[in-house]
Parts: structure tokens; C-alpha cells; sequence
């Protein structure tokens, strides 16, 4: 890493943001032979990150992603019901890659320094200003003020950045929250998900193990997360599964909905910053990256063509729509549809699935992608069995609003 290097007037790309979305776009644009500097509002790479870290065999043969960054990969998952019934949904090749994420941030920021990209490391970009050649970035770096000339600015601020407030793009319709901690652990091999109101209300929770010994316990939830990460922590060592419910927590955010818009004058906004999220999982981190390769070409259309007006750039929000806009709008369909079954529904829903051989021809079946979610959406709430506890579920919902 070369470290913090004193800015030069002006830069073609400032990119805000220096997570994996951030450095892709900068190594994108570096490669291209633009200039890019990248502002990093932290000091240097955090060794916790609340992210599980968890991408698909997908994402680790496009963005060759090497095993120096990842700690293991896995085949499958258990999932657990509300009842404590174990479902292992599995395939006899690994499906997922689970990243050391703290690695993965420092060697994707590094890939863009090779590539020519400037690290701004401790400064927070507080305000953006339109001007008539570019965009002025207000920069707080270690206290100092600073200010800055780019032609196009990228902002890949992650979630929650207050920035976004003053950009007039919207904010993400719906979010969750998440908690997770690194524990030692006893003779657990597998992934495991946990379901149900006792767990984590409308999401779920995990234990996924990272190495000997090692593994991250988290919870998204819609209330309350620390309170419901203390719980399961506390049933996983009463399971015997970790040593100790004792751990310091991490915290983080996912948006569930993408940004109103995800364009502007000279500006375009990827990543978490712009809600491309699973609505599912919550997973970002590959669907971030294919935003940061399409927001790198469109700007080098804009540059190619001197165009850097929000008609031109939204050529990039329909980029991205095509490629994620029905999976994210499924995805977030599936979600609220999940939102209400009760405990006792999701039990019948993983047993029907289960009983019925839905598991295990999605097992067998090129659907059951771990990116790709509208297929096995659409194969569940096709079922007809599934569809009749859904109905049930419908009168039931029915029933309460005319009380
Ligand atoms: C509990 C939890 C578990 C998750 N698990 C997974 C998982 O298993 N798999 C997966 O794919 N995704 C997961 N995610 C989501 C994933 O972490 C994000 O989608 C991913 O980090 C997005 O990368 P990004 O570069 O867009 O944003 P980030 O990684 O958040 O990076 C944004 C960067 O911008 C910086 N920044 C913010 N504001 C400013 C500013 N004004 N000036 C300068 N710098 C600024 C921040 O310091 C930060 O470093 C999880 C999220 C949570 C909360």
C-alpha cells in the first residue's frame, strides 16, 4: 500500500469509499488510465468488519478472487427451524467461499494502487459542491479541511453514510440491521442458519465457522440485534457448539430496497451506498462488484464522449436494472412474504419443502443459485403444496384486520 500521498488538482474519478465496491471501481477506471483518487474516511483497514463475508463460487471465478483471502469454503448450509429441526441443503461442490474480509478490503485496495489508484486513507469527504467543469469535494483528513477537484466523483459509501443525505437521490426504501462476533468454537464443520421470532425476527441468524476453532456468530434482525446475538450466542454454548458467550459485537447495516436513483450530475452511487443488496440474504459484496465494472464503463463512455450530464449517466442504472432488477425486486417480494409467516408456518413451509423433494431437486437443479434467487423464488411459491400454506396464511392475515 502506498499510503496517503498529497492531492494533485484536479482528478478525473474521486471514488468515496474504499470498501470492496469502491477499490473494484478504482481499479477499473485505473486500468483504463484514468486518474482516481480514493477517499477512505478510516484510518487504515479495520481487523473486524461486521460482514460475514460469505460470496459464491460465481463471484470467486469472475473477480479471481485467491485463496489467500479466504478461509474456507463450504458446500452447504443446515438450515435450523424455529423448532430446532436441522434441514442440511447441500451439493457435492463447494457453492460458497467464505472471505477473510479484512484480507479481501486490503487486497482489493491494493490491486487498484497496481492498477494507479491514490489512497486518501482518514479522510471523510463531508460535502460535495457541482461546479461547471466538475465537483468540488469538501475533505475532512485527520481534522484538516481539504478541498478537492474531480471531474466525476463515484460514491461507494456503504450503508447509512450521511452524506448521501445532501445528494437529492433518495435514501434506500427498507433496511436491516445486523450484529456479529468471532468465537471459538467446538467440532462444528458446517454453515448454519438459524430461523425464527426467538432468533431474529423476519431474518434469520448464523453460525458459519472460518477456521479451526473460529467462527462468526451474527443476526440480522428488524429489532434489536445485540439483544438477539446475546441469545443465540447463549443457546449456542448451552448446544455445547461455542466455547463462550462472551465476545466484543461489530455492527453494520444492509438496505433492502435500492436507492431512488443511483445517478446524478457527474455523479454515480454503487454498491451498498445504492441498495444493491440481496433482499434475501443480504449479501452485497458480488452484486457490488458487478455494479462497480458497469459504473467504470459508463464513465468511460462519459469521458470518451465529454458527456457527464445525469441523461448520459443514467445508461448506467439501466445497466445494472437489467442485470438486477427483477432479483432484487423478487428477492424483496420473497422477503416480505417470509415477514409474516409465523414460527409454526416457517416450521410447515421447511417441512413441506423437505417432505414434498423440493430440497432435493433444488439440490440437484442448476436453480438453486446462491446469487441467483429469482429461480428458486419462483419454485417455491410455484409449489402448490407451499401455495396452500401461503393461502392459509392469507386468510389467516384476513381474519386479524377484520377483528
Ligand atoms: C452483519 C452483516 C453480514 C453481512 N454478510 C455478508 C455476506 O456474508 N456476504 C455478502 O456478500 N455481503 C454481506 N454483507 C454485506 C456486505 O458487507 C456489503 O454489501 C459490502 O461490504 C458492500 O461493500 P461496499 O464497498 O459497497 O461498502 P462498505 O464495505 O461498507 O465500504 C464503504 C466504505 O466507505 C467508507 N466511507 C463511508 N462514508 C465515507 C465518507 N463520507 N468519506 C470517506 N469514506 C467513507 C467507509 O468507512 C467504508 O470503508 C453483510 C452485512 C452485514 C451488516
Amino acid at each position: 500500500m502506498t499510503g496517503n500521498k498529497s492531492f494533485k488538482n484536479p482528478c478525473d474519478v474521486a471514488v468515496i469509499g474504499g470498501g470492496p465496491v469502491g477499490s473494484q471501481t478504482a481499479y477499473k477506471l485505473s486500468q483504463m488510465g484514468y486518474r482516481v483518487l480514493v477517499f477512505e474516511k478510516r484510518p487504515a483497514f479495520p481487523a473486524h468488519i461486521c460482514c460475514t463475508g460469505i460470496v459464491s463460487r460465481e463471484c470467486v471465478e469472475t473477480y479471481e478472487i485467491p485463496t489467500s483471502v479466504i478461509y474456507r469454503q463450504a458446500n452447504g448450509a443446515t438450515l435450523i427451524t424455529p423448532t430446532g429441526r436441522a434441514v442440511p441443503v447441500e451439493r457435492d461442490t463447494p457453492q460458497a467461499a467464505i472471505l477473510d474480509r479484512s484480507a479481501f478490503n486490503q487486497l482489493w485496495a491494493q490491486r487498484a494502487v497496481s492498477a494507479g489508484a491514490e489512497y486518501c486513507y482518514g479522510a471523510e469527504v463531508k460535502n460535495l459542491k457541482h461546479g461547471k467543469n466538475g465537483i468540488t469535494l469538501e475533505v475532512s483528513q485527520q481534522g484538516n479541511p481539504a478541498s478537492i477537484q474531480a471531474k466525476t466523483v463515484v460514491v461507494s459509501t456503504g450503508f447509512g453514510a450521511r452524506l448521501m443525505d445532501g445528494l437529492g437521490l433518495g435514501a434506500a426504501g427498507d433496511f436491516v440491521m445486523g450484529a456479529q462476533a468471532e468465537v471459538e468454537t467446538k467440532n462444528v464443520d458446517d454453515v448454519e442458519v438459524y430461523f425464527g421470532s426467538k432468533v431474529a425476527p423476519g431474518f434469520f441468524g448464523w453460525l458459519t465457522p472460518t477456521g479451526e476453532n473460529k467462527a462468526l456468530v451474527g443476526v440480522l434482525s428488524r429489532r434489536h440485534p445485540p439483544a438477539y446475538l446475546r441469545s443465540l450466542l447463549g443457546r449456542l454454548v448451552d448446544e455445547g457448539k461455542i466455547v463462550s458467550a462472551k465476545a466484543p459485537f461489530t455492527y453494520g447495516g444492509v438496505p433492502l430496497r435500492p436507492l431512488h436513483r443511483t445517478y446524478g450530475d457527474r455523479l454515480l452511487v454503487v454498491g451498498t451506498a445504492a441498495g444493491q443488496v440481496k433482499p434475501l440474504t443480504g449479501g452485497g459484496i458480488y452484486y457490488g462488484l458487478l455494479c462497480a465494472d458497469m459504473a467504470a464503463n459508463t464513465l468511460n463512455r462519459a469521458f470518451n464522449s465529454g458527456d457527464f450530464s445525469p441523461a448520459h449517466l443514467a445508461g448506467y442504472e439501466r445497466a445494472w436494472k437489467r442485470k438486477l432488477g427483477s432479483e432484487l425486486r423478487n428477492g424483496y417480494f420473497a422477503r416480505r412474504m417470509y415477514e409474516l409467516l409465523s414460527d409454526s408456518q416457517i416450521d410447515s413451509v421447511f417441512k413441506l419443502m423437505k417432505t414434498s423433494g423440493l430440497i432435493e431437486e433444488m439440490e440437484k437443479s442448476d436453480d438453486l443459485s446462491f446469487d441467483w434467487h429469482g429461480a428458486v423464488v419462483n419454485r417455491i411459491f410455484n409449489h402448490r403444496l407451499i401455495i396452500r400454506v401461503l393461502k392459509s396464511l392469507y386468510v389467516g392475515q384476513k381474519g386479524k384486520k377484520a377483528v
